[in-house]
């Protein structure tokens, strides 16, 4: 492709990408192809000689956008939303073009000190600690990875990463039943065993109960175990529960243990001061992971992880061939050692476009009002007498369930629940999912997509009566 046909594609795409937010309410929401659909109208085999770019756009539009699931519309209230926005693409399309990859400071300075500086300013637009310091990493699954293998380094001396594991000791990680999934991935990859998670139990709100935290952390001591690090979450997947920081806190710093606090999805509404109450007790957190990328409106991927010790990440992750020794090394932030992965994608760019073009008051205009949307919907539900709300609406997921007063039997609900979610999907219109709470099947909704509105949430509320009330008779 020579440059003036770039040029002209480039247009013409991005003309394509205007029309497509615009209309994107007329797709179905959830992609509505079988399994295998895609896959079968693919040639088996890679052309031998190259394809126009009118024949390849014609097949991203003809085979492709059926596939696809649209996480960019209104519509969209399944598990926690991957929010793009126009500034975010704008300057993804930037991204691509310099296409740069930034392992160390050397291979693009701008890169690293736009990052160190993002990251500078997350801190004072969350109300962070400022003894922390950020970096950007491509997934919470992987930031806590990160806390976890640094907090292993640290209570060893860092002699597992020089000798593996030796001791006959089990070293252990504590985390609620209502932690997410990628807590035990970590735990599995750090090769603490997936035995050595213990799982806390949870209160009536499904927060972690701080008190059971104490008295399994003073068992296992008393047993020869080693309490090595407590994972918090802050906005729990399923029903947007606070673990409570200052309780949790003081259990840590009582037995010396790191505490890492996982708050993916509900990082972001600390931008609000009236959530700045979640950070009670932030002080004695060792590392925090929140993703722009869910609802920040920062396209995937972007993960914001934030670190008390970073010598300590550093010393953990580090490593020095020959050939990325350099003279600047020391003097810079070289992020490499600072994450899992060699290369870099230059995320900070589009966060420094987001957070310019909306502002701090733009950003928190939008996520009060995406909280006001759930709280406004769940005090319908609440008014329905043929729904429950199934958890405590703390920010904007609201767990709820159809109940139909003449259905008693448990499983029968839970079966009727399952038939609904499916059902309304099934529609197009929308996409909901579900999650189990205390064993029953629980709808979620989630208003938090970049450009919901009171509408759409109006009419998501029909669409679900509609569709349960077309279940019993
Ligand atoms: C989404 C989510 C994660 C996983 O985030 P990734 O960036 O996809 O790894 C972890 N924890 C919580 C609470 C989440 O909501």
């Amino acid at each position: 492709m020579q440059t003036n046909e770039f040029r002209a594609y480039a247009h013409k795409f991005v003309d394509w990408m205007a029309d497509y937010f615009e209309n994107i309410e007329q797709y179905p929401v959830k992609s509505q192809v079988n399994p295998g659909q895609i896959f079968n109208q693919l040639p088996d085999n890679p052309p031998e000689t190259g394809e126009s770019m009118d024949d390849i756009m014609d097949d991203f539009r003809q085979v492709i956008l059926p596939g696809i699931t649209h996480w960019q519309s209104p519509n969209f209230f399944a598990y926690f939303p991957a929010n793009s926005s126009y500034p975010s693409v704008l300057a993804e399309m930037l991204t691509a073009t310099l296409g740069t990859q930034c392992m160390i400071w050397e291979t693009s300075p701008a890169a690293a000190e736009l990052e160190e500086k993002m990251m500078n300013w997350l801190i004072k637009m969350l109300g962070l600690p400022d003894h922390l310091e950020g970096v950007i990493q491509d997934a919470a699954s992987t930031a806590t990875l990160a806390a976890i293998l640094t907090a292993r380094e640290k209570y060893s001396n860092y002699k597992i990463n020089q000798s593996g594991f030796t001791g006959n000791s089990r070293l252990k990680v504590y985390c609620s039943s209502e932690t997410h999934s990628s807590i035990e991935k970590a735990v599995k990859i750090a090769g603490f065993g997936r035995e050595n998670l213990v799982k806390i139990e949870v209160d009536s709100e499904f927060k972690m109960q701080a008190d059971q935290l104490a008295e399994k952390i003073k068992k296992d001591i008393d047993e020869g175990n080693k309490p090595v690090c407590v994972v918090a979450t802050m906005g729990t997947t399923s029903t947007t529960a606070i673990d409570p920081l200052r309780e949790i806190g003081e259990v840590c710093k009582k037995y010396n243990v790191w505490l890492h606090v996982d708050a993916a999805y509900a990082g972001t509404a600390l931008i609000l001061p009236e959530y700045r109450w979640m950070l009670e007790g932030i002080e004695n957190v060792d590392s925090f992971v929140f993703n722009p990328h869910k609802w920040m409106f920062t396209n995937f991927d972007c993960s914001a992880y934030f670190i008390k010790d970073k010598e300590a990440l550093i010393k953990t992750l580090e490593i020095l061939p020959e050939y990325l020794k350099t003279r600047s090394r020391g003097g810079v932030n070289d992020y490499r050692d600072w994450g899992i992965p060699l290369g870099r994608r230059f995320r900070a760019l589009k966060l420094w476009f987001v957070i310019r073009s909306f502002g701090i008051s733009g950003l928190q205009e939008k996520i009060r009002y995406h909280v006001s949307l759930a709280q406004k919907l769940h005090k319908i539900i609440e008014n329905d007498t043929s729904f429950e709300i199934m958890a405590p609406v703390p920010l904007n997921t609201v767990c709820f369930r159809y109940r139909p007063q003449q259905i008693k039997n448990r499983e029968e609900i839970n079966r009727l629940n399952e038939i609904l979610l499916t059902q309304i999907n099934k529609t197009g219109k929308l996409y909901l999912t579900h999650t189990k709470l205390h064993g029953n099947y629980v709808i979620r909704i989630v208003t938090a997509q970049t450009n919901v509105q009171e509408d759409h949430i109006v009419k998501a509320w029909d669409i679900i009566k509609e569709t349960a009330n077309g279940l019993i008779d």
